[in-house]
């Protein structure tokens, strides 16, 4: 059941760059802005993930997803050699640990850059749609990031809440999309759960 959200994005803007970790992630987030008369500019951009197949397979579920409902991507060029410098030292952080705080960081810092050269005036992202990432860490990222650039303002609405978990689930199984188990480094691969 598509949830009833009522949604107003900051500054009345309608138009937001959404930085994307994953289909599935995107799922519900997307077409609530939708719905709401708010158009998401998709920017994917995971320097984080390992290995390379893995980068593309969920890149390719994302352009997918927006193409069928006709949003723009923006397709930030996979670099993992460029992100690994900050997992130094934290190779055994577990998740939601110092080495998660880094990685959203420095990927919400690549949005907010991209968000501040664009015209973009808000900034939100998928990664707080899942359970095993903590919201906390996500938001601090987010209002660091968008503190670096002019402009930008940080969007940290909870996307877990209204129904848009259940919503979710439920647009995986008509999209039949790839539903990956870890959550997308090296380190994290070594350590998966069932499911995030
Ligand atoms: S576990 Fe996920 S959020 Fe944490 S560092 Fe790895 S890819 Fe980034």
């Amino acid at each position: 059941m598509i949830p009833d959200v009522h949604l107003q994005a900051p500054l009345g803007q309608d138009r937001v760059l959404l930085h994307t970790c994953c289909a599935p992630c995107s799922s519900a987030i997307v077409e609530c802005l939708v719905r709401n008369g708010i158009t998401p500019v998709i920017f994917y951009s995971n320097d984080n993930i390992y290995p390379r197949e893995e980068f593309d397979k969920r890149q390719g579920e994302c352009l997918r997803y927006a193409r069928s409902l006709g949003l723009d991507v923006v397709e930030d060029p996979y670099d993992h050699e460029r992100w690994l410098p900050l997992a130094a030292g934290l190779e055994d952080a577990p998740e939601r640990g110092a080495r998660c705080l880094e990685c959203f960081r420095y990927r919400l810092l690549r949005a907010a850059r991209y968000a501040s050269a664009h015209g973009f005036k808000v900034l939100t992202t998928t990664l707080a749609s899942s359970r095993w990432k903590s919201l906390d860490q996500i938001n601090e990222a987010g209002l660091w990031a968008c503190s670096q650039v002019e402009g930008v303002t940080w969007w940290d609405r909870n996307w877990r809440k209204d129904g848009l978990q259940e919503r979710r689930r439920e647009i995986i199984k008509e999209m039949d999309f790839y539903n990956q188990t870890w959550c997308g480094c090296e380190f994290s691969l070594a350590n998966k759960p069932k499911d995030i």
